[in-house]
């Protein structure tokens, strides 16, 4: 069977590509060492790739993949018109102009929009697309990749290019744009491009068209159809892929669509295999089928791509069955080669992108022999994969029987009503109206980060360590008391993330020296892995919470990150539902959340910043979602006396989808995004009434800016026109980590006299 990828990671094995950026930008290296770095990585990924009957190419990028696609349509907005940028040879002043904004003769001038790709964490740049936008092709940028890859010695280069639907869907189009005709252009600079595709001998190209996984529209649908129709005249043989999820209605499109391949995504929308089934698969096409999780770091389950093979079989004859991954593989780290301290029974249970390959290679060669019950032709390599991934399932470490037995034998207790908590709270913690506290982090400043730098490299021992860390928490609590704060933190130095703060201490998670990802740009993270039973063996957060209570009267608020966010946020083991494994979170957050109480914290917020961008693409799936992350919400925090306050944090305005649940998760308090969204959150609120406390941001954190009391006053009352002051919690928008002290201290001591001011206008300054 034949094997194709949908696109490998671009930062490099040790993030080269990150590192020349940074370099560039700089100004230690010039445009040239910066392409030179780029054309290694691709030289290397290449390497790897060449066994595949279908090599990508073009799917590298300096910074995105849809800024390149704009650059080469030459949706280029006028603001970046100008000559510094354009009346040079060298095209990387404009295209990083575009990525991430310049100054111009003292004239500050924005980069694109960035916003998140589909359900994934890495982000793309939205192209701007006005009513005078002409389209003119400029192809040189990917034309040069595709002889470099032919130079390089790849026969079969597939070009993956951003479909032209899709293209024009994600970019933010001006008022009065017409879809239909800005399409049609579109299309006409793609049927060029294809057109010069072929003349370089290549023979098949790919369109990404993923927005059709994520809307059921019949206008989608028509568009679909004219583009490709539009398109069909070239002499290329076109694949239409998709991925993140099915495709719904739009299944039979996509059959009818005059192209000679359709991709689908088996992993992570597995009703496209059904689809499959029942309506049939056309005869003059060929699937591209995405077995191999291109989203996920676990070994494939080979029994089960072999039975989902001879499901398609059935309906597909093996010469027009291409064996691929979900999606570009862009969304894992490199290879689990360079892990020197993973042990060995999990590193065979894990697979980048490098492992991918090989997995892939080997269905190629081997799924159809088995399927066949041949086996004598069947390589020992193919047989070895089957037998790691049983074992790596199998292995001790990943198991704690008790885990899921509580987990199913859990009987989540409710809490009294918020009435009742309400009235047994305010007896303990004498709150005035308005009260003020923020979302948990204060700076993590160079001295913070050292502290666990010298730690890790055992400069410093652990009691050092605490100690300095207590200091900290020293500092930062009597300037809080000094200030006037009502609720205080203990300001999170300890963490250096907080998803891997958490995931580190718990059973069943994983981390990696080298897993990088990339987020945007030069941008990488590393996500930690859960590939076992998740458990808390040891107390997280109290001594920090209790040492910071131990220094005042006021309440000092316990911070604990959410299941669903630590979820989200990792690589999730595919041998148990994600609901499974988030409820196992849930009762290890549980069990913190009880000690914190115990050990005499009083307010106690559970963060879940990631439970919005969880939503599954496909609407149908929301409902079941948002059903077991509430209810996982429930279970972390519901086990508290109502005297205990739950706070819960979010960090985006856009709710109008979600209020029902976030009503549904009934925290006392809920702080939320909305300065930075020029309370656009206020909006809901006016349509919406929330029953419980709520504190709006007053001031946005990612800027550097320093809020004055007057500005933050006016933020307070404009909240006060639309949410019952007896309802409003004053904070700023999110946590402080990466403010400096400097911003911090004037900020959070001009909002807390702001507060005052106000009390004192509207005449509520009792407690
Ligand atoms: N408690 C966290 C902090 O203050 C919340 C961070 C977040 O919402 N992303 O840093
Ligand atoms: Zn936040």
């Amino acid at each position: 069977m034949k094997t194709a990828v949908q696109g490998y990671p671009r930062i490099g094995a040790r993030r080269e590509l990150k590192l020349a950026l940074e370099k560039y930008w700089n100004g230690k290296i010039d445009a040239t060492a910066l392409e030179k770095v780029a054309s290694d990585i691709r030289k290397s990924n290449w390497q790897t790739l060449k066994p595949l009957d279908y090599v990508p190419v073009g799917d590298f990028s300096l910074y995105d993949k849809v800024l390149d696609t704009a650059c080469m349509l030459g949706v280029i907005p006028e603001r970046f018109r100008l000559a510094p940028l354009t009346n040079t040879a060298d095209r990387h002043p404009l295209y990083l102009a575009m990525a991430r904004g310049t100054t111009i003769a003292g004239n500050n001038i924005p980069a694109l929009e960035m916003t998140k790709w589909f359900n994934t964490n890495y982000h793309y740049l939205v192209p701007e697309i006005s009513s005078t936008q002409e389209y003119q092709l400029n192809a040189a940028e990917l034309l040069a990749q595709v002889k470099e890859a032919q130079t390089f010695g790849i026969k079969n280069a597939l070009p993956i290019l951003i479909g032209p639907l899709t293209f024009l869907l994600l970019s933010h189009l001006d008022e009065g744009v017409s879809f239909a005709d800005h399409l049609h252009r579109v299309t006409q600079a793609y049927a060029q491009l294809l057109a010069n595709l072929s003349e370089l001998g290549i023979s098949w190209v790919q369109l990404d068209e993923p927005m059709l996984v994520s809307s059921q529209s019949e206008a989608y649908r028509d568009a679909l159809r004219s583009c490709y129709e539009q398109l069909q005249a070239t002499e290329i043989n076109i694949l239409v892929q998709t991925y993140f999820d099915h495709v719904g209605s739009h299944y039979s499109t996509l059959c009818e669509l005059p192209i000679q391949a359709v991709g689908l995504d088996f992993v992570h929308g597995a009703e496209n295999l059904e689809f499959v089934e029942k309506q049939g698969f056309p005869q003059d096409k060929t699937l591209f089928a995405g077995l191999v999780d291109g989203r996920n770091v676990f070994i494939a389950d080979i029994p089960k791509i072999e039975s989902q093979l001879k499901r398609l079989l059935n309906k597909i004859d093996a010469d027009r069955l291409v064996a691929s991954t979900s999606c570009s593989l862009l969304h894992v780290p490199i290879t689990v080669a360079q892990e020197s301290k993973m042990p060995d029974h999990v590193k065979s249970g894990i697979a980048f992108a490098a492992e991918k390959i090989r997995e892939l290679q080997l269905i190629g060669n081997n799924a159809l022999h088995r399927i066949q019950g041949d086996a004598s032709k069947i390589d020992p390599a193919y047989e070895q994969l089957i037998k790691h991934r049983q074992e790596f399932l199998k292995h001790p470490d990943r198991h704690n029987n008790t885990v899921q037995e509580r987990v199913d034998q859990f009987a989540p207790t409710a809490r009294g009503s918020f009435a009742d908590r309400d009235k047994s709270q305010k007896q303990h913690l004498h709150l005035p109206p308005l009260p003020t506290t923020t979302i948990g982090s204060f700076p993590q400043t160079k001295e913070v980060r050292s502290l666990r730098r010298r730690l890790r490299k055992g400069e410093l021992g652990l009691e050092q360590y605490r100690a300095e860390i207590q200091k900290l928490i020293e500092t930062w609590v009597r300037w809080q008391e000094e200030i006037g704060v009502d609720v205080l933190v203990h300001g999170e130095f300890e963490r250096n993330d907080m998803v891997e703060y958490f995931g580190e201490q718990l059973d069943g998670f994983l981390f990696t020296q080298h897993g990088w990802i990339q987020s945007y740009g030069s941008r990488c993270y590393k996500a930690p892995i859960v590939y076992g039973d998740v458990h808390r063996n040891q107390p997280l957060t109290v001594r920090e919470s209790v040492y910071a209570q131990s220094l005042t009267n006021k309440p000092v608020k316990g911070m604990l990150t959410g299941p669903v966010t630590i979820l989200n946020w990792s690589f999730v083991r595919d041998d148990l539902g994600r609901n499974q494994v988030c409820k196992q979170i849930a009762l290890a957050i549980r069990d913190e959340v009880l000690d914190l109480e115990k050990n005499g914290i009083r307010i106690i917020q559970v963060d879940e910043p990631a439970l919005r961008e969880g939503l599954p693409l496909q609407a149908e799936k929301h409902a079941d979602y948002l059903d077991w992350a509430v209810t996982c919400f429930h279970w972390t925090v519901n086990g508290v006396q109502d005297a205990t306050q739950v706070h819960t944090h979010m960090c985006y305005s856009y709710f109008n989808d979600i209020m029902p649940e976030i009503i549904k998760m009934d925290a006392d308090v809920i702080s939320i995004e909305n300065a930075r969204s020029s309370n656009e959150l206020l909006q809901v609120f006016r349509e919406v009434e929330y029953p419980n406390y709520i504190g709006p941001g007053v001031y946005d954190i990612h800027s550097p800016n320093i809020p004055t009391q007057e500005e933050l006053a006016a933020q307070i009352q404009g909240i006060l026109e639309v949410l019952p002051a007896e309802r409003v919690w004053i904070n700023p928008d999110c946590g402080l980590k990466t403010r400096k002290p400097e911003e911090v201290r004037p900020s959070i001591t001009n909002m807390v006299k702001a507060t005052m001011q106000v009390r004192t206008d509207i005449g509520a300054t009792g407690s």
